[in-house]
């Protein structure tokens, strides 16, 4: 690609609403496009190039472990969610709307409902199964307050799977499977990423796992055992029983939860003072749709004690029981084998569930087993943030001057820059390499832009492509510069080797 025809409007300019880095530089770099500061993004030419990269290693990937992409309809009728009892569940994030006829539909923030549904019209007999069905499409969720670009964007682009099996066992090895599967796309992306355990939150279902991109900026805690394999999110984590003794400080916490319809109950929470409450462990200990603080004070109908104060403490309330409600903190010692437990910041892109039956019971998602008994299907589910990945890997890989993608996300295998191109000599060496290359399948840009070569440096560190070529004043002497983008190393090279050496390189 010639940059003098490419649509890439690089700016100096960071965007007001941008903190993170990945929200500055995907602006600033040109690939994406806010549409009305509304966490709406348009992708422009290279971003969209990017995201059709990332997206083909997970197809890839996929496609090998025997998955079938389909593309569910985006438009949902909530007649479905009403089935599964999500409607009223799910609150404002769900954006609904009716049609011309006065039918009510959402667009789906994910496709449950929508996957059960195609699967009980067509699957009827155990001899169809297992199935592992999944699209990589658009989702919208309503987000009150969407921000860090395309870290919570509203509209975003994600690979959503469901397996569908005859049995538990079954469903176990898929998610196994998977789990290998997903370990397969963030290696070959070139992320840094840990697997940890998490809490199910609204998808529902019991054993799920997240895969964490690691990065400082990342919104949520993950507590990792640096002596064995342990990790999980700040929300599910676990560590060795503390012990207490009866004159141990306690703490009571109040709080209102909150419940379908609308409905509310004050709860209280106990716990030693030294230990701080775990909001979504404490949110499921009183299985409420979300937890909110509260000033009432009232008598003490509900309590919920933390597990480690049972059989020490005295406290009385109608309604009576203990639950891990702690959060994990810093030191404690890992539950497998007493390392001393440290946080670290990880970005959600990945998240696998085993749902059981929970969604094919209420819709009736049914199949024939070997007895001929009609029993509902066994379901995992499976998502990857696809657009979320983009900024995940601008989060790990960039510096003060721009993006560095890695080798599979990368926009351009090799940026060529002709610092003066009314320099004839340098133009060209620059066109011998661009062509030479592009025959071989080297995907190249050629900056012969007519501008200066400050802009052009500039947009190198900005846009952040592996590798470049730098065709400048050198030439006269027979030399020109290789240049890595990750740390912006140059490297001096005769111009009569560079073209042997890049051909070597890719
Ligand atoms: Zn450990």
């Amino acid at each position: 690609m010639r940059f003098s025809r490419l649509l890439v409007p690089t700016s100096k300019e960071t965007p007001n609403d941008a903190t993170l880095a990945s929200h500055i530089y995907l602006i600033r770099g040109g690939f994406i496009q806010s549409v009305g500061g509304s966490g709406l993004y348009n992708f422009l030419p290279l971003g969209k190039k990017i995201l059709d990269k990332v997206r083909a290693v997970v197809k890839d990937e996929l496609d090998k472990a025997g998955c079938q992409e389909v593309a569910l309809s985006f438009v949902t009728p909530a007649t479905l969610w009403e089935e599964s009892g999500r409607l009223e569940k799910y609150g404002k994030e769900l954006l609904r709307f009716k049609d011309r006829k006065n039918n009510d539909f959402i667009l789906g923030p994910t496709h449950e409902e929508m996957m059960v549904n195609l699967v009980r019209q067509s699957v009827k007999s155990y001899k169809q199964l297992p199935l592992n069905l999944y699209q990589i499409n658009l989702k919208f969720r309503d987000e009150i307050r969407p921000r860090f670009g395309l870290m919570r964007g509203r509209e975003f682009l994600m690979k959503d799977g469901y397996s569908f099996h005859a049995s538990e066992e079954d469903m176990h090895r898929e998610f196994a499977l998977m789990e290998e599967t997903y370990k397969k796309i963030f290696t070959r992306l070139g992320l840094e990423f840990r697997v940890v355990e998490a809490d199910s939150g609204a998808i529902g279902g019991s054993g799920s796992k997240e895969f964490m991109v690691l990065a400082d900026s990342g919104e949520d805690t993950i507590v990792v055992c640096p002596d064995c394999e342990y990790g999980a999110n700040i929300e599910a984590a676990v560590a060795k029983p503390k012990s207490y003794d009866a004159d141990t400080e306690i703490k009571i916490i109040t709080m209102k939860a909150l419940y379908d319809e609308g409905e509310t109950k004050i709860v209280h929470f106990a716990l030693p003072v030294s230990i701080e409450l775990q909001d979504v462990k404490a949110c499921n200990a009183v299985n409420a749709n979300d937890l909110v603080e509260c000033e009432e004070s009232t008598d003490i109908q509900t309590l919920v004690v933390d597990a480690a104060l049972e059989g020490i403490d005295s406290l009385n309330a109608q309604e009576k029981s203990y639950a891990d409600i702690s959060a994990v903190q810093e030191n404690d010692a890992c539950i497998h084998c007493g390392g001393a437990l440290t946080y670290t910041k990880g970005i959600e892109a990945g998240h696998i569930f085993q749902l059981g039956t929970q969604y094919s019971e209420p819709l009736g998602c049914n199949f024939l087993d070997e007895n001929g008994k009609s029993v509902p299907m066994v379901m995992g589910t499976y998502g990857i943030g696809v657009s979320r990945l983009l900024a995940g890997i601008i989060e790990q890989n960039h510096d003060d001057k721009g993006c560095i993608w890695t080798k599979e996300s990368a926009p351009f295998d090799l940026h060529i820059i002709i610092s003066n191109i009314k320099d004839e000599a340098q133009v060209a060496l620059g066109e011998k390499l661009y062509e030479t290359l592009k025959s071989k399948g080297v995907d190249v840009l050629l900056d012969d832009r007519k501008e200066r070569f400050g802009p052009k440096i500039k947009d190198f560190e900005l846009m952040g492509v592996p590798y470049g070529v730098l065709i400048g004043k050198k030439l006269a002497d027979g030399m020109v510069e290789f240049m890595t983008r990750d740390g912006m190393i140059k490297e001096e090279m005769s111009s009569e080797e560079i073209l042997s050496f890049l051909e070597g390189k890719f």
